[in-house]
């Protein structure tokens, strides 16, 4: 992408725009525009060859009138404070579009985890958990898995989150982050929740079209937890799966890939390139691959006017996090390709780790089956909702979604008022 991309700029105007349209009184604004909290925090952690190494760390709060921070923990070599700045504002309008009474953080570690061994990262993970200390708790701020990290990293933090606190608070400090393996008091469905969100979104927008999932040729940008899990289910319905990228390159069948054997591909492997039964192609070719739609699962920023130019699907579903940029956004737009928006199409994971929460906190295992038709009924109500309002208000799917969002605080600070 050649343009330049400031992703909290960028979430700031989508929300400038969205408080126009509901006229959201100045003193509002002011208290959303930046985040409460920032934290930066410098550890160090001991290399399996002996050598004493430094890492950075990040917690960004952004807002908790509606509840407790949440959101996820990434660690990536390119991690900046800007970035997850945008990450964590992201999580306030999800929480708040889904209707959770969470609020909104990110965080995460600099450093690239294929480099490091696994006792390397769990003494990352347990020290920088140390560093953060009381700010973050089951009810202050509420981590995650995000790119880079995933159950074992949860167990990690949450096993040194207990072990710092008091005997007494142990088992209600489990709590303290979800995407946790089951055994260690995770929820059945939180690893393919984000990827199952997306595909519920995908349902939605193929019934306002009056075309079954099945048959819908689909493209998949990244083939990590989201990616890999959106691929899975829409397959199971039908879907075709006719591209897949990530950060090895890119592959492509026309009739289609077998999401799940790619699956033990990547963890083989660790890429997707070489798949049998797929050809490889270049990246501007993979965009160009005919499709109906279009998955971004990787990082943000992947959808600039190149891509753009070249994708020829009919919907946009981002299942991650600011994946397109504003320019590419306008094109989309003028060429008719719809978009579902990151805040609604990837809120299946905080959904099913508000599920998860819940559970720790009443002590209660619920059945896939369960958490499944729950997440089902929380996705499609917010779909419609999202929906309905692009319609009524006639704007884009991603300003309703915003609209939405922004609307649900402006209740909550208006009846409490300003502090002091
Ligand atoms: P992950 O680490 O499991 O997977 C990331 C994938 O992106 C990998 O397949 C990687 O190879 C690929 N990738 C990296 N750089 C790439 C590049 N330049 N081009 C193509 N592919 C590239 O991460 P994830 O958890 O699946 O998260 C993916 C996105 O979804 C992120 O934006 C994340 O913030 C968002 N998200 C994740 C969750 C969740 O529950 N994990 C929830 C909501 C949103």
């Amino acid at each position: 992408m050649s343009e330049s991309f400031e992703f909290f700029r960028v979430v700031s105007d989508y929300v400038e725009k969205a408080s126009d349209l509901i006229e959201l009184p100045n003193d509002v604004r002011v208290v959303l525009s930046l985040p409460k909290t920032e934290l930066i925090v410098h550890f160090p952690v001991r290399m399996d060859d002996g050598v004493l190494r430094s890492f950075t760390g990040y917690r960004i709060q952004h807002n908790n009138i509606l509840g407790p921070y949440k959101g996820g923990m990434r660690y990536h070599p390119d991690i900046r404070l800007e970035e997850v700045r945008a990450l964590a504002a992201l999580m306030t309008w999800k929480c708040a579009l889904l209707e959770i009474p969470f609020g909104g953080a990110k965080g995460g570690v600099q450093c690239d985890p294929a480099l490091h061994s696994e006792g390397e990262r769990m003494r990352i993970t347990r020290r920088f958990t140390h560093q953060l200390g009381q700010d973050i708790g089951p009810d202050h701020d509420i981590p995650a898995p995000d790119v880079g990290t995933g159950p074992a990293e949860m167990a990690w933090m949450m096993d040194t989150f207990m072990n710092s606190g008091g005997v007494a608070q142990r088992n209600a400090n489990r709590a303290v982050v979800t995407g946790k393996p089951i055994s260690c008091g995770g929820s059945q469905g939180r690893v393919k929740a984000t990827g199952q969100g997306v595909a519920h979104c995908v349902e939605g927008w193929a019934a306002g079209k009056t075309r079954p999932v099945r048959g819908l040729r689909v493209l998949v940008q990244g083939f990590g937890n989201v990616g890999s899990h959106a691929a899975l289910v829409l397959h199971g319905q039908g879907a075709v799966i006719v591209g897949v990228s990530d950060h090895s390159g890119s592959i492509a069948s026309s009739e289609g890939l077998d999401p799940a054997a790619l699956m033990a591909h990547v963890r083989s492997r660790g890429g997707v390139v070489g798949f049998d039964g797929a050809e490889a192609c270049s990246r501007a070719e993979f965009f160009g691959l005919p499709a109906d739609v279009f998955i971004p699962a990787a990082l943000e920023n992947q959808v600039g006017v190149d891509e753009a130019r070249t994708l020829t699907v009919s919907v946009v579903v981002e299942g991650a996090n600011g994946p397109t940029n504003p320019a590419a956004e306008k094109i989309l737009e003028e060429r008719g390709i719809d978009i579902v928006p990151d805040i609604l199409a990837n809120a299946g994971g905080v959904t099913v780790s508000y599920y998860e929460w819940l559970q720790n906190k009443r002590n209660e295992r619920w059945t896939l089956e369960d958490v499944d038709a729950k997440l089902e009924t929380a996705m499609k109500r917010a779909y419609r909702r999202v929906r309905d309002a692009a319609r009524d208000r006639g704007c884009s799917m991603r300003l309703a979604a915003y609209a939405l969002a922004v609307d649900a605080l402006r209740e909550p600070y208006l009846l409490r008022g300003i502090f002091p």
